[in-house]
């Protein structure tokens, strides 16, 4: 693991060590993020590499117990997620290109989008987590290049059952995402 990873998740456990509010540890996990995606010169690269048709999500970091996990997002041109949520903290970090994220919220009639569009570009982070909005859409901003974007989430969130939602009704489907290099076991 690089350096600048390792310092990383030992902020989140410093984070996790303090108050247990979330407000605290987003601050702290962000203030982190920030700093891990600066420079972009540490991802390995195999932890790089897009898919032609789905965007990938490789672990970089579980915690033993299951506190946090750290996931490199890689988008191929054009690539994007269906709007799903989290049901956990998440920080997140673009490294490499552009992202745009749509939030949304759901209603009486369905889903909809809450609020403008959102651009995340190389070195900025933002939030989610069902205190301060949960559901959203990212797409890769760039329909020509590969985008990456470095994530934090207060579980092992390769093994979260959460959710994805109908953008026409707005009915929820439980999902998993795994990881794109750990095989799961049982699956
Ligand atoms: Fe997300």
């Amino acid at each position: 693991m690089s350096n600048k990873l390792q310092q990383f998740v030992r902020e989140v456990e410093s984070a996790l060590a303090g108050p247990k509010d979330e407000e605290h540890i987003l601050e702290h996990v962000s203030r982190a993020m920030g700093e891990l995606v600066a420079a972009d010169d540490w991802l390995a690269p195999e932890m790089a590499v897009p898919h032609p048709q789905f965007y990938q999500q490789y672990l970089l970091h579980c915690d033993p117990q299951q506190r946090f996990s750290v996931v490199s997002f890689v988008w191929g041109p054009g690539q994007q997620t269906p709007i799903h949520d989290h049901t956990v903290w998440g920080v997140i970090g673009m490294l490499r290109g552009a992202e745009v994220a749509q939030a949304y919220l759901r209603t009486d009639k369905g889903i909809e989008p809450d609020g403008p569009q959102q651009h995340l570009h190389a070195g900025q982070v933002v939030v989610v987590s069902p205190r301060v909005g949960d559901i959203h859409r990212v797409s890769n901003a760039h329909d020509d290049q590969v985008s990456i974007s470095i994530h934090a989430y207060g579980t092992d969130i390769g093994n979260q059952r959460r959710r994805v939602f109908d953008p026409a009704t707005g009915a929820a489907k439980e999902f998993v995402s795994g990881y794109a290099n750990v095989r799961r076991v049982g699956a």
